[in-house]
């Protein structure tokens, strides 16, 4: 690991007057479980490390403390807030399983202990050639993105278009962006609010990063509205833990009389960003939802991927997260969840 200097400020004001125009020469450090493999490997040479570690009420979650039950503003959750914490905590469980979910199924136990929220819609993509110290891929200044005609298994299917073939790696981002959230973002010319539909975007070069963040700002927090919205997350994984989701599915909606109203369908680990299913949500809205209902917004979902050479059956897995997702949210899991 090259050697750098460590900072620790008292408030995120001075984090982000640490911070610099560029990317690279500094790096933020929450719960470091991205940024120290990033080092150890080279992929990350900062000069300088700024910990977010040292700020108070940074990890802190609101909208319930003063009114219980919770209030119908929904929640605020500190970037600092670990994911462990968020999966466990009993408001957000009843509110939004899809979040609970996706964070109780992140990493694993030593990831969700240290792990942040910050960090989690910040961290860098697990392209195999993007981590190897000795690939310069587009993302790294070269001029080639080797995943599009190499060894592409885990990568986007929907990439027509992209140059980089990257999945977002964030689980937390799709249930996130279903249930409407925001985050709170503090840079040098102040506060701004990016709904987190907009966060992310397909990096092309070594001067991007797989959020739309300037290098000198900070995500604080996420704001939840509760919209009442039945909610569920679901992930197809080759490994039960420590390990990403080959497909997620995360769906949100109202049931009114029994049919589909406000739908919002968003697939993760598919794409260089969070993928917002709107005809899917569509096709389900106004209905009542069945088995063929579910299956058919599944295939819906996946109607326009373009697989790379080795990732076809990600299309099939994508598919069957939205069904189950749709089921799991309206009440109705099957032998697969129970
Ligand atoms: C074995 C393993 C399995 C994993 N499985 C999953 C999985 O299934 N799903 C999933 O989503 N993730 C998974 N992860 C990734 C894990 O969730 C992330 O490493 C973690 O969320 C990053 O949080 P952190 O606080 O440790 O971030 P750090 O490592 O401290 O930082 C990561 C990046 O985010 C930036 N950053 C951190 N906080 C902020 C902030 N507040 N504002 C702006 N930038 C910030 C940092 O500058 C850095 O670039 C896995 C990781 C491992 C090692
Ligand atoms: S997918 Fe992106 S990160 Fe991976 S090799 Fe291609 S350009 Fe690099």
């Amino acid at each position: 690991m090259k050697n750098f200097t460590y900072y620790q400020p008292a408030s995120v004001k001075d984090a982000v007057g640490l911070l610099g125009d560029k990317w690279g020469p500094v790096e933020l450090l929450a719960g470091g479980t991205d940024l120290l493999d990033l080092q150890k490997e080279y992929i990350a040479q900062p000069d300088k490390v700024v910990s977010l570690t040292g700020i108070k009420g940074f990890s802190e979650i609101g909208g319930y403390t003063k009114k219980d039950p919770p209030a119908e503003s929904g929640f605020t959750l500190g970037a600092g807030m670990k994911l462990s914490d968020i999966a466990e905590n009993a408001y957000l469980k009843k509110l939004y399983p899809a979040l609970t979910t996706a964070a109780g199924m992140d990493g694993g136990p030593q990831i969700r202990n240290m792990g942040t929220l910050g960090g989690s819609l910040c961290q860098r993509n697990r392209c195999w050639y993007f981590r190897d110290e000795h690939v310069h891929c587009l993302l790294k200044g070269g001029d080639k993105c080797y995943a599009l005609d190499g060894e592409n298994q885990y990568h986007a299917i929907f990439s027509q278009g992209h140059k980089c073939v990257i999945v977002n790696p964030s689980t937390l981002a799709p249930a996130l962006i279903a249930l409407g959230a925001s985050a709170q973002v503090l840079g040098p010319k102040g506060e701004r609010t990016v709904s987190l539909a907009k966060f992310f975007q397909a990096p092309t070069s070594a001067t991007e990063r797989e959020h739309v963040l300037a290098p000198n700002e900070i995500v604080t927090l996420v704001s939840i509205p509760d919209k009442g919205l039945k909610n569920a997350s679901y992930e197809v994984r080759h490994k039960q833990s420590y390990d990403w989701p080959l497909a997620q599915a995360a769906v949100a909606f109202k049931l009114e009389g029994g049919k589909v109203k406000d739908a919002r369908i968003v697939l993760g680990h598919v794409a260089p960003t969070p993928v917002i299913a709107t005809e899917a949500a569509k096709a389900l809205e106004g209905k009542e939802v069945t088995d063929d209902v579910a299956t058919a917004v599944g295939k819906e979902a996946v109607k326009d991927a373009k697989p790379l050479s080795q990732n076809g059956y990600k299309v099939r897995l994508a598919q069957v997260a939205v069904k189950r997702a749709i089921l799991i949210a309206a009440g109705k899991p099957k032998y697969w969840e129970l």
